[in-house]
């Protein structure tokens, strides 16, 4: 499987039908015989997607050596993950700690120590707290999308 970034999206040329069938996205473009015919549709910009063919020359691989292996793509996703959770340690009440995402948090606010069996519950003034340390930690973009 390849993989070649683009503004307008990621290109993806996988085995498909006995072929190789490229994608954008999710979104199926065309079937060609062998994955050097799909990446050169995109060289010259005849994918079938509109916002990229009306691009002409614009920044195209020139040929499947310039486009990325699912390997290398996961290699990458492995250092920093975007959609990973946040997550925050929960203190029970007799001493064990619990780790949570801070979504699960701040929409459950009740928990159980699966050690104990005792409730965990996170009040207001707590979940300002753990707010307002996960905003000092974390890059601003990820707080706007948890504040959505
Ligand atoms: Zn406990």
């Amino acid at each position: 499987m390849w993989f070649f970034q683009t503004e307008n999206g990621m290109f993806c040329i996988r085995y498909f039908r006995e072929g190789y069938g490229l994608f954008i996205d999710a979104e199926y473009l065309s079937w060609q015989r062998d994955a050097e015919g799909a990446a050169k549709m995109v060289s010259e910009h005849r994918t079938g997607h509109k916002p990229w063919d009306s691009l002409g020359t614009a920044d195209a691989p020139k040929d499947l050596s310039e486009w990325k292996l699912l390997e290398e793509i996961q290699g990458a996703a492995n250092i920093k993950p975007t959609h990973d959770p946040i997550v925050v340690p929960l203190d029970c009440d007799c001493g064990h700690q619990i780790k949570e995402s801070v979504a699960r948090v701040r929409i459950l606010r009740k928990f159980r120590c699966p050690a104990c069996n005792k409730d965990i519950t996170v009040g207001d003034k707590q979940l300002a707290q753990i707010m307002e340390k996960v905003q000092q930690e974390y890059p601003n973009g990820l707080i706007k999308s948890l504040r959505k």
